[in-house]
């Protein structure tokens, strides 16, 4: 399987290995991917192969999409975990993203009432007021943190902004804990650079992130679809849970997705 883009704003339900049955929002263009990172491991693929000229989904647009689906899977009975922000890119840079999550949790009460809202990002614009309190509104702001140096995340996320790790713990800090601390596990080699995010010092440097955050919950999970880097390996779960053991002796929830 290849790297592939969402085709809609809405999408799924599909099932989730860590949300269960979720629908999918898509606030980013069905023909490009719009990211301020640039992951090895995306499954939207490379960003210089997904740009677009096309324009992000307006909020009216958005809001019909969501009323016309969520009224047609209500008559069919579809069960709904999750409503997830994810899709083609860093769902929070949609400019009207505040008034999205405030429609989703009016549109969710009505038509879903048991389903959790989950936002997938990878916490660069956490640092903003509007952005942080959007989060804090909704049940699962689930936040990337793929590594305790720079220099990994540089590897890893190959940051297309200014990015320093303390700017990122010192936004999520002001969450108090009120969020889901999701990091990726991979081994491989990208650009002549051999990248193993499980090695003694990689996992040390993290670990001090995690205390200093003190996340609700810590998400584990490693690839699971193709990836633009060619070279990355999965990470056997054995490995994740020896990692994630470590943090449930000091007291937090862990979950590990292999
Ligand atoms: S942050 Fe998410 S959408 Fe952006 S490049 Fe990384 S994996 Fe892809």
């Amino acid at each position: 399987m290849s790297t592939f883009l969402w085709q809609n704003i809405i999408f799924g339900p599909i099932h989730s290995r860590r949300l269960g049955s979720s629908l999918g929002i898509n606030l980013l263009p069905v023909s490009g991917k719009v990211c301020n990172f640039d992951c090895i491991y995306c499954e939207c693929g490379w960003n210089r192969d997904g740009r677009t000229t096309e324009a992000l989904p307006t909020f009216e647009e958005i809001s019909t999409e969501m009323k016309t689906k969520f009224d047609r899977l209500v008559s069919e009975g579809t069960r709904i975990d999750t409503i997830t922000f994810s899709g083609n890119g860093e769902p929070t840079l949609h400019p009207d993203f505040p008034s999205i999550i405030d429609l989703t949790l009016e549109l969710r009460d009505r038509f879903f009432p048991q389903a959790l809202i989950s936002v997938l990002s990878n916490a660069t614009t956490a640092h903003k007021k509007e952005i942080r309190d959007a989060l804090l509104k909704i049940d699962n702001p689930i936040m990337k943190l793929d590594g305790g140096s720079d220099r990994l995340v540089r590897l890893l996320n190959r940051p297309q902004v200014s990015y320093s790790k303390e700017k990122i713990l010192s936004a999520l800090k002001a969450f108090n804990g009120n969020f889901i601390l999701q990091t990726m596990f991979l081994r491989g080699e990208n650009d002549g650079s051999v990248i193993d995010s499980t090695e003694f010092g990689n996992v040390e440097s993290w670990m001090e992130c995690v205390r200093e955050l003190h996340p609700r919950q810590v998400m584990i999970y490693t690839i699971d679809r193709d990836t633009p880097a060619k070279s990355l390996k999965k990470i056997p779960v054995i490995e994740m849970e020896t990692i994630a053991g470590r943090l449930r002796n000091e007291g937090f929830s862990v979950q590990v997705c292999g």
